[in-house]
């Protein structure tokens, strides 16, 4: 697996609104998204990391083997990268991100279970 989908820092930790992983705040903005990218765009866009994801996140999953995990199932997760996750991501996508995704047939469905 590719270590650079790891946190670095604990500090300045970030969560994607989208996929909810978590990195820090510079590998956001040094790689972008390791799911998300194709629609979030970003990479070397501070602004943008600032929009797509959130500081305010609860619970930490390290997805290991997406496949076969049936809390990557239950978190909607199972079809993505390897690396650490948020359980809830508090807060949403801006609306023309949202749209955005849309006309590439993406779906967009919050992360934020913290109210359920
Ligand atoms: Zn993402």
């Amino acid at each position: 697996m590719s270590l650079d989908s790891i946190p670095k820092d604990l500090r300045q930790l970030r969560a994607c609104l989208n996929c909810s992983l978590i990195k820090s705040i510079d590998q956001f903005e040094g790689d972008g998204c390791d799911n998300c990218e194709e629609f979030l765009r970003m990479k070397n866009d501070r602004e943008k990391v600032y929009d797509c994801t959130s500081n305010n996140f609860d619970g930490m999953i390290a997805l290991m083997s997406p496949e076969d995990s049936w809390v990557a199932k239950w978190q909607r997760i199972n079809r993505f990268t390897k690396g650490i996750y948020a359980i809830s991501v508090a807060g949403r996508l801006p609306g023309t991100i949202v749209r955005d995704m849309k006309s590439r047939g993406a779906l967009y469905r919050t992360r934020d279970t913290s109210s359920r």
